[in-house]
C-alpha cells in the first residue's frame, strides 16, 4: 500500500476508538491525515498520540451534521495540504432503547449524524475527487446495516441508509476514478462497546464482563473485533490495488453475519 504515501485523508469521528485507529494506520503509511469531531480537546489528544511517531496529523473541530461546518473543514484542509483524496465517514452515535420509548429527538439525532453526516461529507468532498479523477470514500457502517437488531431501530435504519448511499454513489462515480465502499464491523473492543456493556449490565444485573462475553459469543469466532482490524481494511479499500472494488460492504465481524 505504498501508493498511499502523501495522500490527503479525512477521518470523521477521529477521536473515537475506531476513527483513531483508522487515522493512525493511514498516518503510519505516510498519509497526511485530518481528523474531525465535535469535541476539540479529545480530538487534539487523539492527534497528539498519532503524531508521536512523526506522522502528519491535524485535529479540526467539525460537527458533520452541519453543512457549513463541513464546508469550513474542506477549506481548512485545502489551505493546509490540498483537496481531500480519501474520505472515511466514521462519525457515528448509537443509543439502545425500545422503539416505543425512543424519542423523536433520538431518531433525528441518529439519522442526522450517521446518515446525513456522511451525506454532507460526500457532497462537500466528492467534487474535487471527480475533478482529479481519483478518490476513495470508505463508509464505516455496521453489521446493523445488513440485519436488524432489537432496541436500536434508529441506528439500524441509519446504517441501512448508509449502505444505500454507498451503493448508489458507487454507481454514479464508477467511471470517474472514485470508489465508494463500506465496512461493516461487529462488536469492536473499544470504549463505546465497554460503555454499552456497562449500560446493559446495569439493566440486567449481570457483570460488565458477562455482557462482553455475550457480545463476543454472538460471533462464531467468539471474540470482539480489534479497531486495528477495521483500520487495516479501510487502508486496503483506499489503496490503488483495490481500484476495481466499489459499491461493496465488507463485514469484519468474526463471521457473525454472512451476507
Ligand atoms: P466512538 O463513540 O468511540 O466514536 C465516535 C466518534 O464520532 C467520536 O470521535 C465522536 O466525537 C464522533 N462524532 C459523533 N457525533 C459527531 C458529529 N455530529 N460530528 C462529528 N463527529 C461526531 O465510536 P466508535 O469508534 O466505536 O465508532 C465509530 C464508527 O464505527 C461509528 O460510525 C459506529 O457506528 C461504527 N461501529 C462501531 C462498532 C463498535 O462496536 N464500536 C461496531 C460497528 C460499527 P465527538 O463526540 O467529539 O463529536
Amino acid at each position: 500500500m505504498n501508493d498511499l504515501a502523501d495522500k490527503i485523508v479525512l477521518v470523521t469521528g477521529g477521536s473515537g476508538g475506531i476513527g483513531a485507529a483508522i487515522a493512525g494506520q493511514f498516518a503510519a503509511l505516510g498519509c497526511r491525515v485530518a481528523i474531525a469531531a465535535r469535541d476539540h480537546k479529545k480530538l487534539a489528544t487523539a492527534a497528539e498520540k498519532i503524531a508521536e511517531n512523526g506522522a502528519q496529523v491535524r485535529a479540526i473541530a467539525c460537527d458533520v451534521t452541519r453543512r457549513e461546518e463541513v464546508q469550513r473543514l474542506r477549506i481548512a484542509i485545502q489551505e493546509l495540504w490540498g483537496d481531500v483524496q480519501i474520505l472515511v465517514n466514521n462519525a457515528g452515535i448509537a443509543s439502545a432503547v425500545s422503539f416505543a420509548d425512543m424519542s423523536d429527538a433520538t431518531w433525528d439525532r441518529t439519522l442526522d449524524t450517521n446518515l446525513t453526516g456522511a451525506y454532507n461529507c460526500c457532497k462537500v468532498f466528492l467534487p474535487a475527487m471527480i475533478e482529479a479523477n481519483w478518490g476513495r470514500i470508505v463508509n464505516i457502517a455496521s453489521t446493523a446495516a445488513k440485519v436488524g437488531y432489537s432496541h436500536v431501530t434508529a441506528y439500524t435504519a441509519s446504517k441501512h441508509g448508509l449502505l444505500g448511499l454507498t451503493r448508489s454513489l458507487a454507481l454514479e462515480t464508477a467511471r470517474q476514478g472514485v470508489t465508494v465502499n463500506a465496512i461493516c464491523p461487529g462488536y469492536v473492543d473499544d470504549e463505546r462497546t465497554r460503555e454499552n456493556a456497562r449500560i446493559m449490565a446495569e439493566k440486567t444485573g449481570k457483570s460488565d464482563d458477562d455482557i462482553l462475553k455475550i457480545f463476543a459469543a454472538s460471533a462464531p469466532q467468539n471474540r470482539l473485533i480489534e479497531a486495528t482490524e477495521v483500520a487495516a481494511l479501510a487502508c486496503l479499500m483506499a489503496s490503488s490495488q483495490m481500484s476495481g472494488m466499489t459499491g461493496q460492504a465488507i463485514n469484519v465481524d468474526g463471521g457473525a453475519v454472512m451476507s
